[in-house]
This record gives C-alpha cells, sequence and structure tokens, in this order.
C-alpha cells in the first residue's frame, strides 16, 4: 500500500511541482490502510489542514486514475510531532570577535567564525543556574491592531497567513524561519505583530523581542561603540525566546551587522527558537546579502505576500470602516476598492481620507464624492513607493527653502508652514507612522507630527492657495 501511495505522490510531482511536492506531500506517512481508507499522519495541524485544502482532491484522484478506486484519506497530526522547544540555553557562538578589540578590526571580515578556535572566557561569563522565570515583559514595539483577528485573509495572502499562524502555534518547529516576502503596505509587519501577540498571550513567560533590521543595526553599532557588546549578546542570544525582525533586506551591504545577525540566528535557531523575518523582496534577491544568510533564511517557510483582489479589498475597507465607525455604504465601498488597487495601505489612506474631508464637508460618502478627493490619481500611481525624503525634496523646492530647515527647530511661519506640509502629505502618501515621520524630521516628537497633519487638514478647508499648493504636491509627488 505504501508503495501505491508513493507511486501516486511521485505521478503527481511533475504537475504539482517538486516544492510543492517536498513541502506538502512528502511529509506525509501512512499510518494504516483499511480498506479503502488510508490513514495518514501530518507533522502539524496547519499542514494536515493545508493539504486536505489545497492537494487532497488531486491526491485522490491519481490514486482513483491508478486504481480504479475511490479511496478515503484520513488525517491525524502526528502525536510524536516535535514539540515547541522549552526554552533552552544557547549554545555560545563560538569565537565571535570581540567588537572594539584591538585584535579583530574587522567584524565583517571574518566570514565562518563558528568553526573558528575555542573561546574559553565567554563560557564563564554563563550562570549555571537556571532561574525560574514567570512572566515576561510584554513585548515592545507591537502595534495593538495588528493581530491576527484583524487580519483579512484572500488568495494574495493566504499562504503568508496560514504560516503565521502555524509558527505562533508551534513556534520553532516547522516553519523557522519563517520568511514572509512582498511589496510595500501588503500586510508583512502587521502578520509579524500579529505572531507576536499571539506567542505572548498562548504563553507569557516567552521572550519576545521585535525590532526593525535597522533598529538591529543602530543597536548593534551603539553596542560595540559604548563597550556594551555582552548585554548585546545576551538580550539577542540568550534572553530571547522569539525573534521578530522587520524589513531584513535592511542589512544587506551592511557586513558587521549582517555577521551580528548571522550570529544570532545561528544560536536562537539552534536553540529551538522561532525565529521570523519580514523582506520587501525573495532571500535570493537580496543584493549584498551574504550567501550563509540567505540561505539560512530559505531552511524554513518563505511566503509570499501579493496585492489583495477586489473582494480582499473591500472586505479589509468594510473592517476598517466599521472600527474608525466610518458611515459608508456597499457599494461605495465596492466603487472605493476599485479605485485603489495597488496596497492596502494606500487603501486605507484612500478611505481615511475620504472620511476626513467628507466629515470637514459635513456631507455623506458618495461615489461622485470620492471621485472629487481621490481623483484620477491613485489610478495610475506608479508602482514604486512614496518616501519620506521625496516629499521634503518636492516641498522645499516648490517652498524655496532647504531641506535642513525642514528637519530643523526654527518656527518662523515660512519654514513651519511647508514643514507641517510635508508631514501632512508624508502621513498621507508614505504610509509611515507618526513617530516614524517625527524622526525622519530631524528626530521630532510623534505629536509635532500629529498637530501638523490636524492642522494642514484644517487649513485646507479654509485657505484655497494652501490647499492648491498641497493638492499640486500630491499629484506631483503621485505621479
Ligand atoms: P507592509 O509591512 O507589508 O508594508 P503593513 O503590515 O504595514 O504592510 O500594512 C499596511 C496597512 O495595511 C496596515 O495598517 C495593516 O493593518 C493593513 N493591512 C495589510 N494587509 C491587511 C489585511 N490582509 N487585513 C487587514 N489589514 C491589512
Ligand atoms: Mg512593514
Amino acid at each position: 500500500m505504501t508503495d501505491l501511495w508513493n507511486e501516486a505522490l511521485q505521478g503527481l510531482q511533475p504537475r504539482l511541482g517538486q516544492e510543492t511536492y517536498e513541502l506538502w506531500l512528502r511529509p506525509l506517512t501512512v499510518a494504516a490502510v483499511e480498506g479503502r481508507t488510508i490513514r495518514l499522519r501530518a507533522p502539524s495541524l496547519f499542514m494536515k489542514e493545508w493539504f486536505e485544502n489545497h492537494y487532497m482532491e488531486a491526491v485522490l484522484d491519481e490514486l482513483e486514475a491508478r486504481t480504479d478506486s475511490r479511496y478515503v484519506l484520513d488525517l491525524e497530526v502526528d502525536p510524536t510531532a516535535r514539540q515547541p522547544t522549552e526554552p533552552g540555553r544557547a549554545e555560545p557562538a563560538a569565537a565571535e570577535p570581540h567588537p572594539g578589540s584591538q585584535t579583530n578590526p574587522q567584524l565583517g571580515g571574518h566570514r565562518e567564525a563558528t568553526t573558528s578556535a575555542p573561546q574559553v572566557a565567554s563560557v564563564a561569563t554563563h550562570p549555571t543556574v537556571e532561574i525560574p522565570r514567570q512572566v515576561a515583559p510584554p513585548p515592545v514595539g507591537l502595534s495593538e491592531r495588528y493581530r491576527f483577528d484583524t487580519f483579512i485573509s484572500g488568495a494574495s495572502n493566504e499562504l503568508a497567513a496560514s504560516a503565521a499562524r502555524a509558527a505562533a502555534e508551534q513556534p520553532g518547529t516547522r516553519f523557522n524561519p519563517l520568511l514572509i516576502y512582498g511589496g510595500v503596505g501588503l500586510g508583512k509587519t502587521h502578520l509579524l505583530h500579529a505572531v507576536g501577540h499571539s506567542l505572548y498571550e498562548s504563553d507569557p513567560s516567552r521572550r519576545i523581542t521585535y525590532l526593525s533590521a535597522e533598529r538591529f543595526m543602530n543597536e548593534f553599532i551603539s553596542a560595540v561603540r559604548h563597550n556594551l557588546f555582552d548585554q548585546f549578546r545576551r538580550k539577542y542570544r540568550e534572553d530571547c525566546d522569539v525573534l521578530l525582525i522587520d524589513d531584513i533586506q535592511f542589512i544587506a551591504g551592511r557586513d558587521r551587522t549582517m555577521d551580528e545577525f548571522f550570529h544570532v540566528f545561528n544560536a536562537l535557531y539552534e536553540a529551538g527558537k522561532q525565529i521570523m523575518v519580514t523582506s520587501d523582496r525573495t532571500p535570493s534577491d537580496m543584493e549584498g546579502m551574504e550567501e550563509r544568510i540567505t540561505s539560512r533564511l530559505n531552511w524554513g517557510l518563505v511566503a509570499d505576500i501579493k496585492s489583495p483582489d477586489l473582494e480582499t479589498r473591500v472586505a479589509i475597507l468594510r473592517q476598517k470602516a466599521e472600527a474608525e465607525r466610518i458611515a459608508i455604504a456597499g457599494d461605495v465601498t465596492v466603487y472605493l476598492a476599485q479605485q485603489v488597487q495597488s496596497n492596502v495601505r494606500e487603501l486605507e489612506g484612500a478611505l481615511v481620507r475620504v472620511a476626513t474631508f467628507a466629515d470637514l464637508k459635513g456631507v455623506p460618502i458618495t461615489t461622485g464624492f470620492i471621485r472629487e478627493v481621490i481623483g484620477e490619481t491613485t489610478k495610475e500611481r506608479r508602482s514604486a513607493p512614496i518616501t519620506v525624503e521625496a516629499v521634503q525634496k518636492a516641498v522645499a523646492s516648490h517652498f524655496s527653502v532647504r531641506i535642513a530647515d525642514l528637519k530643523g527647530p526654527r518656527r518662523h511661519k515660512g519654514i513651519s508652514r511647508p514643514r507641517m506640509i510635508a508631514m501632512f502629505l508624508s502621513r498621507e502618501l508614505t504610509g509611515s507612522s507618526f513617530p516614524e515621520i517625527g524622526l525622519r524630521f530631524g528626530g521630532k516628537d510623534h505629536s509635532t507630527v500629529i498637530n501638523a497633519c490636524k492642522r494642514i487638514t484644517k487649513l485646507s478647508a479654509e485657505d484655497p492657495e494652501l490647499r492648491s499648493a498641497v493638492d499640486h504636491l500630491r499629484e506631483q509627488l503621485s505621479r
């Protein structure tokens, strides 16, 4: 019987592809055969469900073609499946060149450090007594809104969402590491946060570390500079049960940071800790990323997110409108979803913009009103994302001020107006968060950015000249 099973799977391989076969079919094992019922074991609930929803039919057809009889496949989750690993102690990665030390001036040049000379000193610094942990501090930096129950699944993100759920169900097992990649504003960060929330809620003793790759780099550099590397190392290699890193492509080409990430990855992976990263491209497209890192990122599951289809966009708009208590009729929602196709961030931005203007004018949201507000620009949006830097540049040149002044502290009206407009447009067009925008404007507080956006919304309604400047800039940037 097992032979028939294997033959059927092999027969399917050319049709489904090698990758599908390896990932979803081969891990299933035949547990028993009773008449026309084949009992199969899957390594996890996720694998079981994915198989049932996607490949079961094809396998049944193949079996029927070979035997002329219809079988029933009955799947169970393997009871001996590897359980989430208990937080153990990470092996100290051997011979990490000590940052800042004279003997290793070139950190990034130390390629295959894991096989280097034994290190004695670091072993002594590890305590041998395990201190029982009760509750870890809640993960820092996770947005309350980004949870699984606010994530709408559709064909465009199904694999990524399912894999994220599986990683949250059984961390450190099959989908480790998990890499989610896709274009801007498609929900990568949302899923990353959702995994963090879920893992913390199911076990509050888990130490969950979430941060952007940029922040990882900055912390690393600062640790090296201030001789706090031991602390850094402990934080990421030892006192961490789940590592969530956003926009990992950022470290490509930054040798020292890549080297450090490599060691962190190894330490956590070997200790069975879940690692999840997001990226705007596949590992093989990460120019400047070391091969030893891209190959590790491919060890687990790499899942993509594509632009959402109309149905998903409508569902997302409905949810958002409900959460923000925006009154918008069903057919109008569909119309808006048809206008904004590129990504979810723009879609949400368009809804908020339309709702804000409708509110200011005291009119209901209709298709005509949407057309008026978002115009034709969104439809022809170029695919490259608009950056805060591009907004600053356009605003600076429009008002003939210096970019340095936009980022600086001067409160003179000739500067502060353009600065507020630049903040407003950054918020509207780039989808960056308030703190992020503040940071890019010379490290201003997020409340300054919020106030700027409020002011400009209000002024646009009162001052036609200002409104036309904003409209002009928006159009110019969106072209
Ligand atoms: P990315 O990290 O891919 O650039 P984000 O995760 O920041 O994108 O998503 C942008 C916005 O769109 C967020 O507000 C997020 O909540 C929302 N979003 C994206 N995808 C979905 C989805 N499938 N369901 C609900 N909201 C979504
Ligand atoms: Mg993101």
